[in-house]
């Protein structure tokens, strides 16, 4: 079985990109963008058909987070339906969660740039990349 690495890659190498919006659009996978109160982004099955909702007041950096995780359930987790709660999906435990969480960073932090930081610190890697330190840390993980 591939890891949720492996999987990431495999769709960056394929489409040339890790920009998940564009991987979103090479898959066929419907993206809405909306103002929700407290949901950062979610991800529906409906009718066949894979559709993310990304909130649109969400700035640069959190829209390409949120588009990666819900891109993670999109391809991982294809039939179930996810909402993204800012501050909690990224400390909620379940095993789901995490793959989405895993892919996003797998995809969003290329193996060439972290190889750049050999000996940075996780809180330093979350710095210059611009990712909780968490998500780091699930990053480094093999
Ligand atoms: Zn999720």
């Amino acid at each position: 079985m591939k890891s949720v690495k492996q999987i990431a890659d495999h769709y960056k190498r394929k489409f040339g990109t890790s920009n998940p919006f564009e991987i979103a659009e090479f898959l066929n996978i419907e993206v809405i963008f909306d103002s929700f109160d407290k949901c950062s982004g979610c991800y529906f099955f409906i009718k066949n058909h894979r559709c993310i909702f990304i909130n649109k007041n969400l700035e640069y950096r959190d829209r390409m987070l949120v588009m990666a995780h819900e891109l993670g359930h999109a391809i991982l987790h294809r039939k179930l339906n996810c909402y993204f709660i800012r501050n909690k999906t990224f400390i909620l435990n379940s095993k789901i969660e995490r793959e989405a969480n895993r892919f996003a960073v797998d995809l969003l932090i290329d193996d060439a740039d972290l190889g750049e930081y050999p000996d940075k610190t996780v809180d330093q890697l979350s710095c210059i990349f611009e990712i909780e330190p968490e998500l780091i840390e699930l990053r480094l993980k093999e």
